[in-house]
């Protein structure tokens, strides 16, 4: 069975090619395109390397095409991407402006090019079903929440990934397997013992924080869009909602002004002046530039925040993970965020950490309470696994020209 998962984004097509045959999970193949500008093509030429590399002969070999989509209103989990889900995902244009329309753009054009192929989405918003609904409720009329304004957490495919991995380094197989198991089994973990904890930091151009508990995501930092929570690299993160209104009032800024200010020129970039690349922030920083300096503060400043916050609720942490671009990547920053906790447990040993780059491994002392790991995400094997399932629950019949089709199956 072979899964292809493309993860668009508003200029790129990013790829990856995974093989379940013979109950194996084999990464076949993994490319992408930057600067994109004509979709149709950029599939094209997707489809086109997978063939030349002997990979697929046609398309009829894929089983489905996987997507890692963002949100869409009243719609949760894996599901397949009809026209029905589409607009669903439609209505959600204005929560999140830099994700959802590629998404959906990517959609359309994969149906009409392959009608007869699967295509399933695992929504990022997934992995936080079970939140404690106490920490996914915004203090607002109840009529707001009916409309969906509430916390829904975001890079469900990263946290679920480091949730398995994280308890499979700290031997805890049963973990591990209660977390593949969760879109199958729902919430059932709770019966583990003794308690696995765990804190997931995915800091990249995109960053959040996640509370886990026995694999359960306990909350995430993005709220109701994914522009909350943490600074992004050029989106907001956490405001004060009257902002806007006294804004608005006090200097005529429109509604549509404000939220491009809010999705384009925020976050790191609003901070520092101009640079979204944490590595262009750091280079300025060193280089004296104030703004860049105090943009990394702030940043350091609410990832330990929000570190504190799960930490508190999972009544302390047996791992803390570094993840994505940053995380993975950047060990200064793993070090400012990780500086004088040791009261907390939290003690890394500078010279590991300095040596590890993108790869997996523990970076903290050997005498540290709480391990602290960098763990390289994979969200594009979280999708294939879900898309895997969803087929195998969903049975395929023969359509009249002998190719395999999904049953018009919805599992919302
Ligand atoms: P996203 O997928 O959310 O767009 P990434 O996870 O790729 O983001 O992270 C992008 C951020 O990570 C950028 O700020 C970049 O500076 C940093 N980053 C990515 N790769 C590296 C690397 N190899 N070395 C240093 N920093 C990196």
């Amino acid at each position: 069975m072979k899964i292809l998962v493309a993860n668009l984004g508003s200029t790129s097509l990013k790829y990856r090619l995974f093989d379940f045959a013979g109950g194996q999970e084999r990464l076949l193949a993994r490319g992408g395109f930057e600067r994109v500008t004509d979709y149709a093509q950029t599939i094209d030429a997707c489809l086109a390397e997978l063939k030349n590399g002997g990979w697929i002969q046609t398309e009829s070999d894929l089983s489905a095409v996987g997507f890692k989509t963002i949100m869409a209103q009243g719609v949760n989990g894996c599901v397949r991407l009809d026209e029905q889900t589409v607009k669903a995902m439609e209505a959600c244009n204005s929560m999140a402006p830099a994700h959802n329309p590629p998404y959906i753009t990517g959609i359309r054009l994969f149906t009409q090019r392959m009608p007869r192929t699967p295509l399933v989405g695992l929504f990022e918003t997934a992995f936080y079903q079970w939140a404690p609904e106490a920490a996914m409720r915004y203090a607002v009329p109840e009529a707001w929440y009916e409309a969906g304004v509430r916390r829904w957490g975001f890079h469900g495919a990263s946290h679920k990934f480091i949730a398995e991995r994280s308890a499979e380094l700290l031997g805890r197989e049963d973990v591990a397997e209660r977390t593949r198991r969760l879109y199958v089994d729902g919430d059932n973990t709770s019966v583990l013992q003794p308690n696995l904890r765990v804190i997931s930091c995915h800091l990249g151009g995109s960053s959040s924080i996640t509370g886990i508990l026995n694999g359960l995501a306990t909350g995430n930092s993005l709220g109701m869009s994914p522009q909350s929570g943490l600074p992004h690299n050029n989106r907001v993160g956490d405001l004060d909602a009257f902002a806007i209104p006294f804004l608005m009032r006090s200097s005529g800024l429109t509604l549509d002004e404000a939220e491009r200010l809010m999705c384009k020129e925020s976050g790191l970039k609003g901070l520092s002046g101009g640079y979204n690349d944490i590595r262009d922030i750091q280079a300025q920083a060193a280089q004296g530039n104030k703004k860049a300096r105090l943009a990394l503060e702030v940043f350091i400043h609410q990832v330990r925040h929000w570190i504190g916050a799960f930490y508190l609720e999972l009544n302390g942490a047996d791992a803390l993970v570094f993840t994505a671009g940053i995380g993975e990547n950047r060990a200064e920053l793993r070090q400012a965020i990780c500086d004088n906790l040791d009261q907390l447990g939290v003690v890394l040993d500078p010279a590991v950490n300095s040596a590890t780059k993108a790869q997996e491994g523990v970076i903290s002392a050997p005498g540290s309470r709480v391990k602290v790991m960098v763990i390289p995400t994979n969200e594009e094997l979280v999708v294939a696994r879900e898309v895997r399932r969803f087929l195998e629950a969903h049975p395929t019949q023969k359509t009249e020209d002998g190719h395999l089709r999904q049953q018009e199956l919805q599992s919302h």
